[in-house]
């Protein structure tokens, strides 16, 4: 058996070497780096697969959320709504735009915002809402558009984790991840469900005016060559990167569908071992399994150390909640303001998730994991 990877983008690689080699040989051929080709076909072919009128294409999905809060024209001071249980990126473009990030506690079973909190944490100046579709599964977008349009705010989904879940309206409508707020965000990071070889991201709208704003203010806030209407910044994804993900998205699905394989064998062969807590999945949404998260009640940290030592990855994500971390304490949150993120930092273990897992690599994992629960608990 091959070593067990958190995530293995080698094997998937030489799946579709073929393809993947070509669409790089191509920009070498016809030079167009930059803007070429098959940016605007991926552009186009990602608006379809979502069923979106538009994707644009940018550098890294940083960047994505910081052009869309650029996109809405905020005051410094006004406040956008998220959550502290993230990757920073999502708070750290609110700052970074000298907005105020306002935190709301999570849902125990997704991790993700808790749509029943969000109202409360409203004020005069929130302008915004950024839900995070976290791990894979899709927020509550029915209940945060109904709240977003009651107080007249604008939703940003960061949907870095969740391309191409599916989310069910209670009329039966269903919806892709990042087509039902104001502006969608994306991440092609490599280990993203949807990853480039580098670095890579989008914005999604259906808002004609929204997604105009966008393409001028990621070409330098430009229209015409030299004539700048705004201030924009520099933010593009290159005709390489653009290429490989044109080969990529053809396979999402299928790369879903591996994945979701692989959390069906962990929920079977864990879900009776005592001490952890498979994924809990959302009412709405299906899940992509971006990371397949365990909480792990006691000890977590000796079961990662345990699991290493028999060489089986497992990551922490997050380790700190944002309202806890050095950049953010100026906002004068504390310790004890969100439990629920603070309780979830302590408890949560990702086992390795990807689309080459073997049942012997998932077998072996879910048997360690076991050994090493018994031992502990
Ligand atoms: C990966 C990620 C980002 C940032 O994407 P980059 O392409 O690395 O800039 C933002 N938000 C979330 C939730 C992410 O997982």
């Amino acid at each position: 058996m091959q070593k067990i990877q958190m995530v293995d983008l080698n094997n998937q690689y030489l799946t579709i070497k073929d393809e993947i080699d070509a669409a790089i040989q191509d920009v070498l051929d016809k030079g167009y780096y930059i803007n070429g080709a098959p940016v605007q076909r991926f552009s186009s072919n990602l608006a379809e697969y979502l069923h979106m009128k538009s994707v644009i294409p940018c550098a890294n999905g940083t960047d994505a959320l910081q052009i869309a809060l650029m996109a809405l024209d905020l005051k410094p001071g006004d406040e956008v709504i998220t959550s502290p249980f993230t990757f920073v990126a999502t708070a750290e473009v609110i700052a970074l735009l000298k907005l105020k990030p306002v935190f709301v506690d999570i849902k125990v079973d997704t991790f993700n915002i808790d749509e029943d909190k969000i109202e409360a944490a409203i004020t005069p100046r929130t302008k915004c809402i950024i839900p995070v579709h976290l791990f894979g599964q899709v927020a509550n977008m029915e209940k945060i558009m109904q709240i977003a349009n009651t107080h007249n705010l604008y939703v940003v989904e960061d949907n870095a984790q969740a391309i191409g879940a599916d989310f069910t309206f209670s009329n039966g409508e269903v919806k892709k991840a990042g087509s039902i707020g104001h502006i969608g965000c994306t991440s092609f990071y490599p280990s993203k469900n949807l990853g480039c070889y580098g670095d890579g991201g989008a914005l999604m709208s259906n808002n004609t005016d929204l997604a105009d704003k966008i393409k001028v203010i990621c070409n330098h806030g430009s229209k015409v060559k030299y004539f700048h209407e705004e201030i924009g910044v520099n933010s593009r994804l290159d005709s390489i990167q653009a290429g490989i993900l044109g080969v990529k998205l053809k396979n999402l699905d299928s790369y879903i569908a591996a994945r979701q394989k692989a959390a069906s064998y962990y929920d079977e062969h864990l879900k009776n071992v005592s001490g952890i807590k498979i994924p809990g999945r959302a009412l709405n949404s299906t899940h992509v399994f971006h990371q397949y998260t365990l909480r792990v009640g006691e000890n977590r940290d000796e079961l990662q150390k345990t699991l290493a030592e028999v060489g089986i990855p497992s990551m922490i994500y997050y380790p700190v909640p944002l309202h806890l971390q050095d950049a953010y304490k100026g906002d004068g949150y504390k310790a004890g303001d969100f439990p629920e993120s603070e309780k979830a930092a302590k408890e949560v273990l990702s086992l390795p998730m990807h689309t080459e897992l073997t049942e012997e690599m998932l077998q072996m994992i879910c048997s360690k994991v076991k050994e090493s629960m018994m031992m502990l608990v």
